[in-house]
């Protein structure tokens, strides 16, 4: 049995933060504001994953109140929310759409999808991102910020019979 998760998230740019997407820091004249890293791919990925589990939502198990989490590494955190999802399922797939007016984030994909599998323990093939730009439109197209959604698509670990 599969249980699928979607998952949102979006930052506004600001200048003097480095630029963190899926992991990777991609060089640009602004970066994310944010309590963590504030990586928006990696954080709609961690909701889809708590989504497809039921496991509740980032905000609630990461809370930005908590200093713990004060320019946290989202890649730690994706790898936690992996951790408290074992028990139960194996991640099948994850697919994550960064929505970027800038800057080009073609050539980091490959990149984003090695480190999300490596933190997932997921083969690179079962990981998928994707970007593109919103036409010009809303907060993305004029460039205030940046925005992702994210499917993770779960399979339910057999329990042994007793
Ligand atoms: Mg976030």
């Amino acid at each position: 049995m599969t249980q699928t998760g979607w998952g949102y998230d979006s930052h506004r740019f600001v200048k003097g933060r480095k630029l963190v997407l899926g992991g990777v820091g991609i060089p640009f004249k602004m970066g994310l504001k944010g309590h963590s890293d504030a990586d928006a791919a990696l954080h709609a990925l961690i909701d889809a994953l708590l989504g497809a589990a039921a496991l509740g939502d980032i905000g609630t198990l990461f809370p930005d109140s908590d200093p713990r989490f004060k320019g946290a590494d989202s890649l730690r955190l994706l790898a936690d929310t992996a951790r408290r999802i074992a028990p139960r399922f194996r991640i099948v797939h994850v697919d994550v759409t960064v929505l970027a007016e800038v800057p080009k984030l073609g050539p980091y994909k490959n990149r984003m999808r090695a480190k999300i599998g490596h933190a997932l323990n997921v083969p690179i093939e079962n990981v998928s991102v994707k970007a593109k730009t919103n036409e010009g439109m809303g907060f993305v197209g004029k460039k205030e910020g940046i925005a992702a959604v994210a499917v993770a698509t779960l399979e339910k670990k057999l329990r042994r019979a007793r």
